[in-house]
C-alpha cells in the first residue's frame, strides 16, 4: 500500500477531541498496566481516511502501526468502553502475538462483554461442567486479580486469633 502524496498521516488524537473514548481508553489502559506492566499505554490514533469522511479512530501503540478495526460511535459509556476494550484486545494480540487479556484460572483469552451495562472480561471457561463460562472482572479492574504476591506481608500484630 502506498501513501498518496500530500495525504494527511495518522496522528495521535488531541486532548479533548474524543473525551468519551479517552475516558474509556484510560480504563482499558489500567488493565494493560496491570497485566503487561512493560507495555506502553495505548493511544487513540486518528486516521484521516478520505477527505469526505470523518477521521477513523484506532486504538494503537503508535500512529505507524494500526491494527484491527476503527471505533464505531457508541451510544453509551458502557458501549464505548466495550468497543475500546475490543479494539485494544485486537491491537495487543496482533502486536504481541499472544492472547490478551488471559484468564488466570483457565489460561484462555478473555473477551469484552457488556453485561447489563457493566463492561466485563468474559472467559469461555474450560468447556466442562466444572469449568463453565464466567466473568473474570469488570473492565478496568484486572489489577484486583493480578496483585503482586506479598509473601512478606505480616499478620497484624494485635489481631486476636480464635
Ligand atoms: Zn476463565
Amino acid at each position: 500500500m502506498s501513501a498518496l502524496f500530500g495525504r494527511p498521516e495518522p496522528r495521535p488524537v488531541l486532548d479533548g477531541e474524543y473525551p468519551h473514548w479517552d475516558e474509556a481508553l484510560a480504563v482499558v489502559n489500567r488493565d494493560l498496566a496491570a497485566t503487561l506492566p512493560d507495555q506502553r499505554p495505548l493511544r487513540l490514533i486518528a486516521h484521516p481516511d478520505t477527505e469526505d469522511l470523518d477521521a477513523q479512530i484506532y486504538v494503537a501503540f503508535s500512529p505507524r502501526e494500526l491494527h484491527g478495526n476503527s471505533l464505531i460511535p457508541a451510544e453509551s459509556a458502557a458501549e464505548a468502553l466495550t468497543a475500546v476494550a475490543e479494539a485494544a484486545q485486537d491491537t495487543v494480540s496482533e502486536r504481541l502475538w499472544r492472547a490478551w487479556p488471559v484468564c488466570t484460572v483457565h489460561d484462555l483469552g478473555m473477551h469484552p462483554r457488556d453485561l447489563d451495562g457493566r463492561p466485563s472480561w468474559w472467559c469461555a471457561g474450560g468447556a466442562r461442567r466444572d469449568a463453565p463460562a464466567h466473568v473474570r472482572a469488570a473492565i478496568g479492574e484486572l489489577d484486583t486479580i493480578h496483585q503482586p504476591r506479598r509473601p512478606h506481608r505480616k499478620r497484624p500484630k494485635n489481631r486476636r486469633l480464635r
